[in-house]
């Protein structure tokens, strides 16, 4: 007799796990069913800055499937029907439709929980007026672009200075907004070393973004009609006629709490390698909703990558369809970039291995992205720890022009490997004057941060 799937939310990790499971089982040995309480399924909220920037033309440019293919595919997506209630023991989901309001049971033998994230949306006064935005959906995207269209000032304030945050700072420069970025920490991209974030703040300013460090939003200040107006901290008015919040997300666990299952210390699910809910024999979890282990602390963490979901929805879909495939963790790899600058991190910051006991020693190198001599050589800052008498390498921030960004994998390889800086001496990295000095940045931190090894015990 066929089992049936049913998978919650409807994008990166859901329909990654329901499309490999698909491959896996055909749909008379598994049934599946998803839902989505949104109006879209699969689509990549990774690229509605570029969207809302101008870089990408249409919206459907960033669905990779429509419910339609997904039906084609045989999986059961029904689309805007939330779930609203999980009975573990008794096996089935309550779900309403939200534009008819029908409720029903739907009974399960596998369930993935593929829920997300929600964003955080601080309870200030005024954060409802229309003008202020989240980006979190295509609605949201939508919403926004509407709203620019509408609106006859060019005054933007983007609340925070995280990927998020820094990433609509370009898109709406782009669109020929006057942008001001607030933020709590003095620095923007807070998962980078503060030493490191000045540097993408000094970028920002170059650029003709106003970044105001220390800043607590306290209200947003409304106008004719309700409208927003300006954004208020503790001591000045920031003139607001559109507002974007980038202010973080929380794991998207109400459902899973409810029904008892095992939450982390950062309210996200809690799974074993192969993403299986600890303690549940038939239920799975991944994505935003869940917290990982962090290789290099070993601690678990919430991170909410899109690279992250799509890998679990993949390791999912293969333990739910009889295969077998593990998600060891992460080692903290992010990039993303403002106009030109690119930002690039992975491992721990200097805080993280103070938190967990790490004795450390860091190094900084100024180089560039290709040969000095060849046209078009940028700066490029590569900071990096490792641990001390060991030499093990902790982590890397990267911040630069073209190139920059992507040279971080090289310390995320070495992470996973678990190398030592000395070890990355010897790593053999491509050279041509084009892609690279001699040596290149991260091989000259490595050799930087050898030396102070040595020097440190
Ligand atoms: C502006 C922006 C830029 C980003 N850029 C990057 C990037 O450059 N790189 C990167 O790696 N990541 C990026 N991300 C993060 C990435 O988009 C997320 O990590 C990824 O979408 C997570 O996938 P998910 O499937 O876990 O969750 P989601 O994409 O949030 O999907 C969860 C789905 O579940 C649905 N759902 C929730 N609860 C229920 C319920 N009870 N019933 C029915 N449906 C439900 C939701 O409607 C949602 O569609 C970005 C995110 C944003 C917002």
């Amino acid at each position: 007799m066929s089992e049936r799937l049913v998978v919650i939310g409807g994008d990166a990790a859901g329909m990654s796990a329901a499309s490999q499971a698909r491959r896996l089982k055909k749909p008379g040995e598994l049934e599946i069913v998803a839902f989505e309480r949104g109006h879209f399924a699969s689509f990549s909220a990774c690229g509605i800055p570029y969207w809302v920037g101008g870089d990408v033309a249409e919206r459907d440019e960033l669905i990779a499937r429509t419910p339609e293919e997904h039906r084609e595919r045989d999986i059961d997506l029904r689309m805007r029907t939330e779930v609203t209630e999980l009975d573990v023991d008794g096996q089935r989901v309550r779900t309403r439709d939200l534009e008819s309001g029908e409720e029903a049971w739907t009974g399960y033998d596998k369930l993935v929980i593929a829920t997300g994230a929600r964003p955080l949306r601080p309870p200030l006064p005024g954060i409802d007026a229309p003008g202020v935005h989240g980006v979190q959906t295509l609605d949201d995207g939508q919403a926004l672009l509407d709203s620019l269209d509408r609106t006859k000032g060019r005054r933007a304030v983007v609340v925070g200075a995280g990927y998020i945050g820094v990433e609509m700072a370009e898109a709406l420069l782009n669109r020929g907004y006057e942008v001001t970025v607030l933020n709590r920490s003095e620095q923007p991209m807070a998962t980078l070393d503060p030493d490191m974030g000045r540097l993408v703040h000094r970028a920002m300013d170059g650029l003709g973004i106003t970044t105001v460090g220390g800043a607590a939003v306290t209200k947003i200040l409304t106008g004719d009609a309700g409208r927003v107006r300006a954004v208020a901290t503790d001591d000045a008015e920031y003139p607001a006629d559109v507002v974007v919040l980038g202010t973080g997300v929380v794991p998207e666990t109400g459902l899973a709490r409810a029904a008892g299952l095992p939450l982390g210390v950062h309210g996200g699910l809690l799974t074993d390698l192969a993403m299986r809910v600890r303690g549940h024999e038939n239920i799975w979890a991944g994505g935003d909703c869940v917290e990982v282990l962090d290789l290099v602390s070993g601690r678990e963490r919430h991170i909410a990558l899109g690279t992250h979901a799509n890998k679990h929805g993949q390791v999912i879909g293969a333990n739910v369809g009889g295969g077998y495939a593990t998600f060891p963790g992460v080692v903290g790899t992010a990039v993303s970039k403002v106009c030109a600058l690119e930002i690039a991190r992975t491992g721990l910051r200097e805080k993280d291995a103070r938190e967990v006991g790490l004795a450390y020693v860091t190094v900084t190198v100024e180089s560039t992205s290709r040969a000095g001599y060849y046209p078009g050589a940028a700066p490029m800052t590569v900071k990096m720890l490792a641990e001390r008498r060991t030499g093990r390498l902790l982590g890397v921030q990267i911040v630069g022009r073209e190139g920059a960004a992507k040279r971080v994998d090289i310390a995320a390889v070495a992470l996973t490997a678990g190398m030592t800086v000395e070890q990355m001496t010897a790593l053999d990295l491509g050279y041509a004057p084009p892609f690279s000095p001699v040596w290149d940045p991260v091989l000259v931190a490595a050799r930087k941060a050898l030396a102070a090894v040595r020097s440190a015990d």
